[in-house]
């Protein structure tokens, strides 16, 4: 049963909603890494230190 406790907020979504986590898919990160010029190398550095919760309505990954 979901709760308060386990929802955060979600830039994306601009509300509160549920998440899950993902595992760090690094092929899928290594390819937006090219894609974004080394833009997305800190983001995915931090998923990778850090378990990242995913958005349960638009699926994008919670930067809290
Ligand atoms: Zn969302």
């Amino acid at each position: 049963m979901p709760t308060e406790n386990n929802q955060v907020y979600c830039g994306t979504c601009r509300k509160r909603v549920s998440y899950h986590f993902v595992p760090v898919d690094h092929k899928r990160e290594f390819v937006r890494s090219v894609i974004t010029v080394g833009l997305w190398l800190p983001i995915w550095l931090a998923m990778s230190l850090t378990k990242t919760k995913h958005c349960d309505t638009c699926s994008n990954p919670i930067i809290e």
